[in-house]
């Protein structure tokens, strides 16, 4: 049965976030019929409650920094204070702009937008307020939450999570930030910026544990000289109100005050009662289970984003949503190495990576034939320029291509988009050490890595 005008579309699509928007935009680009269903608003989580609004509140913070660093460069100002309504109003209009335009981009495709919550009913059908849409195919992007620990209740005011963290309307004087993946460390390094007293827990030995391990290191010697508190391999194990707001309770023994104990323990998929299983699509603990293409179990319905177990990362979903589009209209899609897809984490310092680490590396390889170089940023004019400290690391196969790129340092994410192109390319040091980069910049120290990986130094020592 299709919609009451009796029209069966190319594709249904259930979630309007990344994951979901991109691939109804490329399904229409294809000339498909595309319904887009979304309950709350398009654009879902990164641009609402993730990306967008987060580097936000972290360029917010780097003004702060500046103001009340300016000294250092010989500029006089006085660093007065967060007023955080106004940093909430450049926050929501910045995001209020992006939703705009992405409404209208939308609408200027002729997809069929319905607001609604929707239900998977059948292989080939969604239903909104029982009203149904029948498609060629289905693609699930209903993407992801935040989660908690079991008996640690988010009660949205004294103990938040990331959706809570991005409307408060003061800055805590203290949070505990529960959790040192990325979205830990950005709140931890904003709040930081703004003037709290913060500390994160993290049960892992390292902040940021999916980074390499001296990426993570130099992060938290960052942190540590910015008196960013963090307690490694430290397990939570309860949290009580006390006058000042939370006692905070970890496994070690240790307890640590707080205004707020912020909840960043990573994020769940949405696929509870939205029908999945009853129309038999394969499930791993609530993830949406696929092939490389992003095909279900069921030959109609595919999935993408954070619903299914790859990188919880928009542009993951964009990826995903732009290929499973094409497979659907015929093309013929490679599928996404994920090894390939760049990490960044926004906070002062940033860490940004492409490719595998040294340790994944050594696994893969073998312990000896794997070659790794660490270049200073401190031989980097611009990165002296910033005053940042970090490095740039290569992984290679010995006698082989670069296979990881690993960075630390102010604004290294803008640099992850040529170590991406060099993992894509599966460079030599050689091939790009031959290429000259622009003096001062601190593209220079991905270009003089690999001139010193490639026997070569300039402005290193070896
Ligand atoms: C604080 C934070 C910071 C982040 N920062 C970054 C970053 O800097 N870079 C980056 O790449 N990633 C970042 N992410 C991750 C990124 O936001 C997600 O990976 C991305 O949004 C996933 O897209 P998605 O489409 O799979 O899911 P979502 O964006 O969650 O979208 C799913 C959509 O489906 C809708 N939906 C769910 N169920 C239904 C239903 N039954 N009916 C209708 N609609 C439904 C939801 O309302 C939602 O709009 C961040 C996340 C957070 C929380």
């Amino acid at each position: 049965m299709a919609d009451s005008a009796g029209t069966v579309f190319d594709v249904v699509i259930l979630g309007g976030g990344s994951g979901g928007y991109a691939c109804a935009l490329r399904a229409a680009q294809l000339g498909l019929t595309v319904v887009l269903v979304e309950k709350a608003e398009l654009g879902g989580t990164c641009l609402h409650r993730g990306c967008i609004p987060t580097k936000a509140l972290l360029h917010a913070a780097e003004v702060a920094d500046s103001s009340r660093e300016s000294d250092q460069f010989g500029v006089r100002s006085t660093f007065e204070g967060i007023d955080m309504p106004a940093v909430n109003a450049y926050k929501d209009g910045v995001v209020g702009r992006l939703y705009k335009g992405l409404q209208g981009l939308v609408k200027s495709r002729k997809i069929t937008f319905v607001a609604g919550m929707g239900r998977l009913v059948s292989a080939t059908a969604v239903e909104v307020d029982g009203q149904r849409y029948e498609g060629r195919h289905v693609v699930l992007a209903t993407g992801s939450t935040p989660k908690s620990l079991p008996g640690l209740d988010i009660d949205g005011t004294l103990v938040i999570n990331s959706d809570h963290a991005l409307k408060l309307d003061t800055v805590p004087s203290s949070v505990v930030v529960l959790g040192g993946g990325v979205i830990g460390c950005e709140f931890a390094s904003v709040w930081k910026s703004f003037g709290a007293d913060v500390t994160i827990v993290e049960a892992l030995p390292h902040l940021v544990p999916l980074e390499d391990d001296q990426a993570s290191k130099a992060l938290e010697k960052a942190f540590r000289k910015r008196k960013i508190g963090f307690e490694l391999g430290a397990r939570f194990a309860g949290v009580e109100r006390s006058e000042k707001g939370v006692r905070v309770g970890l496994e070690n023994g240790k307890t640590i005050e707080a205004d707020l104990l912020l909840v960043a323990v990573g994020r769940g998929p949405v696929s509870q009662e939205l029908g999945y299983q009853q129309v038999g699509v394969e499930m791993d603990r609530g993830f949406v289970k696929v092939d490389e293409h992003c095909r279900t179990n069921v030959a109609t319905i595919s999935a993408v984003g954070d619903l299914i177990p790859t990188p919880q990362l928009a542009h993951v979903g964009f990826g995903e949503g732009i290929m499973v589009a094409e497979r659907l209209a015929g093309l013929d899609p490679a599928p996404i190495d994920y090894d390939g897809v760049p990490r960044v984490t926004y906070s002062e310092p940033e860490v940004a990576s492409v490719g595998i680490t040294e340790e994944r590396a050594k696994e893969k390889y073998g312990e000896g034939s794997v070659e790794s170089i660490t270049y200073d940023l401190a031989g980097n004019g611009k990165s002296q320029i910033l005053r940042t400290a970090g490095f740039v690391k290569l992984v290679r196969q010995k006698d082989g291509p670069v296979v990881g790129i690993h960075m630390v340092g102010s604004r290294v994410g803008e640099l992850v988009a040529e170590a991406q192109l060099i993992y894509g390319w599966e460079a030599y040091p050689d091939d790009v050490a031959s290429l000259i980069h622009a003096h001062p910049t601190q593209t220079e120290a991905v270009g003089e890595a690999h001139l010193a990986l490639a026997g070569k130094p300039l402005h290193a020592h070896g």
